[in-house]
């Protein structure tokens, strides 16, 4: 069978040299006899493939060597927990309410410190991002929280706020290393890794060092991060094939020249589809234009039963996991740095058709 061109927002495509690799090596991996699903966490050649993934993801986005990266369990949503348990100095944070998984974990926080949402785009349906400035923050806020790109809602923040000395943490689950970020700029930084990095589970954070202190009264030691910075990510048995996958996108990520020239690829694929978009008499965006994600694309006919013939004959068309959540309905193209230009034209082409059709 013939692999589609799959537009889902998570999980989503992986390179493909990424996955043959994975399947040489399923039965042996390096001469080891075994599948990495089958090898000590604790043996050499295991840790060398973390080390390694760490390495590369540390190359990629140029880490500053006083961060520590760990690759923890429980996807991108434990860290709404993690987050508010660990960098808890005077139990206060600010955040942006930007989209759903902002909400999320907007309510996850509000379970352990006092949040303050400082802006929200919830009054047009998470359209757009909303303008901040200092003196709508907290200063002695423990940190500052946004989603750098809403996955649902297709928008993404094209500058980051200026919180002073309240450190900045971002969800990074759909975006990451999608575009270059000043890993400075950052106190702490998550990712789900389904989206671009590897199979779903993994979770990676890149937290500065001072910020892994002594977290809330009675947190877990599971749910520490200082737990897993002493032991490099090795306190317990890790998602060790999930590790591995990471290891080998990244390595894909760095053939293809890394995250500056995927950036230029992610920007090229997305003009291709707001140009036709914008042109369209029957499609239209639904985010603003000047905060639209390069990774969640959204749009509607104006029309449901429209909507769901398009996202149908889409799908036999082999352009497949096109319509939006469930939350807001339309349809959505995630288009992660796995998916080809060759399928955002594919696609375009067949909107053109489809449109010609109901014309
Ligand atoms: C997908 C996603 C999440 C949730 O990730 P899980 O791994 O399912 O917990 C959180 N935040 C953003 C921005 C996402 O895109």
């Amino acid at each position: 069978m013939e692999r589609v061109y799959n537009f889902a927002p998570g999980p989503s495509m992986l390179p493909v040299p990424a996955l043959e690799k994975a399947a040489k090596e399923m039965l042996s991996y390096n001469n080891s006899g075994m599948s990495v699903m089958e090898m000590s966490h604790r043996s050499k050649v295991y840790m060398d493939i973390q080390k390694a993934a760490e390495n590369l993801l540390r190359e990629l986005m140029a880490v500053p060597e006083n961060y520590k990266v760990l690759f923890l369990q429980g996807g991108a949503s434990l860290q709404f927990a993690m987050v508010p348990m660990n960098l808890y100095k005077n139990g206060k944070a600010d955040y942006m309410k930007t989209g759903q998984f902002a909400t999320k974990a907007i309510e996850e926080g509000q379970r352990f410190i006092d949040v303050k949402v400082v802006a929200s785009s919830e009054d047009k349906v998470f359209s757009y991002i909303p303008e901040v400035d200092r003196s709508m923050f907290t200063p002695d806020a423990d940190y500052f929280h946004i989603t750098t790109n809403n996955t649902i809602f297709g928008t993404r923040f094209t500058e980051l706020p200026d919180t002073g000395n309240v450190p900045l943490v971002g969800d990074m689950s759909s975006n990451i290393l999608s575009q270059v970020y000043d890993v400075n700029k950052f106190g702490l930084i998550y990712a789900g890794a389904q989206k671009n990095m590897g199979p779903a589970g993994l979770c990676v954070v890149i937290v500065r060092e001072d910020l892994v202190r002594e977290p809330m009264d009675k947190t877990p030691l599971m749910l520490q991060y200082r737990t897993h910075a002493k032991e490099d990510s090795l306190y317990n048995t890790p998602p060790s094939f999930s590790v591995y996958m990471a290891m080998n996108v990244f390595q894909w990520l760095k053939d293809q020249g890394g995250v500056a020239a995927i950036q230029k690829v992610n920007e090229a694929k997305a003009k291709i589809l707001y140009d036709f978009l914008d042109e369209s008499g029957l499609f239209k965006g639904t985010a603003q234009k000047k905060d639209r994600s390069i990774m969640n694309v959204t749009f509607v006919t104006g029309s449901k039963e429209l909507d769901d013939e398009f996202v149908k004959s889409a799908a036999a068309a082999g352009f497949v996991t096109l319509a939006g959540h469930r939350s807001v309905g339309g349809m959505r193209a995630s288009i992660y740095n796995a998916m080809p230009v060759e399928g955002i034209e594919k696609l375009v082409g067949f909107m053109k058709e489809f449109e010609a059709k109901k014309a």
